[in-house]
């Protein structure tokens, strides 16, 4: 996709490719120390270690070429890791829902990546149906703190957690939306256990919790009792515009024509037999589109807003290439991907092809499964409603 640059828009795209290139990892250097310097080097620049929080909350204030700009040119760079919960989750639903005094204390942490969060929402039992969440919060007598007991499940990094956003259930009257409350606590202390789920991949991300009589003092308590549900759904939003990935699509599919090209037919190469090249037209096809539809929703981002509906059509859009990129992959490398790590035999890339694709199993479940997420959009982006009773 090519969008129209102004002048602006090009001298700030050669200003984040000089910034990237300047600061790439370089071989030999501490990976650790790299990756706090690399954080520190970009808020020098302006706020852009938080590139999608409000100028009000140390952002760049960028226009949504600028974020379509630093999005497709650190999908092709050397960039640390990081992780979701705290900046991209927890972050904005802190800036529109706590109070001053819980912005104060949690959000110079999430920015300078010094407390790692996990997302307690799912429980065994309520997944796609979240709202149907037992994990209970009982108010002290003396109004002071919550008692906290109950279990999460699939709590991604929980092991590695310094805090955790959890929703919890104070009360069981009205519909269930009702009576969820959005609290905040350490992971560190006694009471919380933490049990490893080792996933199809063979990889160690996911965890059960159970928590035991966990203190919970009021004012962690984000918005008002009760109210929680609106501040999930917001925090979704953000997560699910995350997990679409779009820049990272992009890359990849560059890296998918080149591995098919590799892919000796005939006298050419798997790149011009038209079965497969059909099917890498209709991806990058896909691909444009969703790209224009990640174009709209930064503009809402930058402005502070959560993202809206329409953050659905993005994660099942997006989730879906990142599989058929994932598929296709496998495809090119042939016979020899069905060989997880066990082989020298074939090309170089078909030896990651399963492992790819397994792992690119989860992308249609977490953050809301693809059903659920056409439910959302038939009815709160299309307004079609259920013919159910
Ligand atoms: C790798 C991974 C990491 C995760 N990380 C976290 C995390 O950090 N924190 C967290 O809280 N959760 C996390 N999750 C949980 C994730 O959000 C849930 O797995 C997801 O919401 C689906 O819930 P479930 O697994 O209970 O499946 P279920 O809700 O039981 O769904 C099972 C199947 O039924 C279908 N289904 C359910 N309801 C409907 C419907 N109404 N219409 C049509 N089909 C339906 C689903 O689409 C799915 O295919 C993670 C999950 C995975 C796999």
């Amino acid at each position: 996709m090519d969008i129209e640059l102004s002048n602006d828009d090009l001298s700030f795209e050669a200003e984040v490719r000089e910034f990237l290139a300047g600061n790439a990892y370089k071989d030999g250097e501490d990976p650790n120390k790299w990756r706090m310097d690399w954080f520190e080097k970009a808020r020098e620049k302006g706020g852009w270690d938080v590139p999608k929080w409000p100028a009000k909350f140390g952002g760049p204030g960028w226009t949504p070429n600028q974020h379509y700009i630093w999005q497709k040119e650190t999908a092709r760079s050397s960039t640390p890791w990081d992780m979701p919960f705290g900046l991209s989750m927890l972050g904005p639903v802190l800036m529109a829902h706590g109070s001053e005094e819980q912005q104060d204390r949690f959000l110079p942490d999430i920015r300078a990546r010094k407390v790692n969060w996990c997302q307690g929402y799912s429980e065994p039992g309520a997944g796609s149906d979240l709202a149907s969440l037992k994990t209970k919060a009982v108010l002290s007598e003396d109004g002071s703190h919550y008692v906290v007991n109950g279990t999460k499940i699939w709590t991604t990094m929980a092991h590695i957690a310094d805090w955790i956003f959890c929703l919890t259930r104070t009360s069981d009257a009205g519909i269930k939306q009702e009576g969820i409350t959005f609290l905040l606590f350490p992971m560190k202390q006694e009471g919380i256990e933490v049990k490893p789920i080792i996933t199809l991949g063979g990889s160690h991300s996911v965890n059960t919790v159970f928590f035991t009589d966990i203190k919970v003092p009021v004012a962690n308590r984000v918005g008002a009792e009760g109210k929680g549900w609106t501040y999930a759904k917001g925090l979704l939003e953000h997560e699910r515009t995350g997990i679409a990935g779009i820049s990272n699509s992009i890359v990849a599919l560059e890296g998918l024509k080149d591995k098919a090209s590799s892919v000796k037919r005939g006298n050419g190469s798997l790149m011009d037999v038209s079965s497969f090249k059909a099917k890498v037209a209709a991806l990058e096809i896909d691909l444009m589109a969703v790209e224009y539809t990640e174009l709209r929703s930064l503009a809402t981002a930058s402005a502070g807003t959560a993202p809206g509906p329409e953050s659905s059509i993005l994660k099942l859009k997006g989730t879906d290439i990142q599989q058929r990129i994932q598929k296709l992959t496998m495809e090119a490398g042939g016979q020899f991907s069905a060989a997880w790590g066990g082989t020298n035999a074939g090309p170089d890339f078909a030896r990651a092809g399963m492992g790819g694709y397994m792992g690119s199993r989860v992308y249609t479940i977490y953050g809301g499964a693809s059903e659920v997420q056409k439910d959302i959009v038939t009815k709160k982006v299309l307004g079609i409603k259920s013919s159910k009773k």
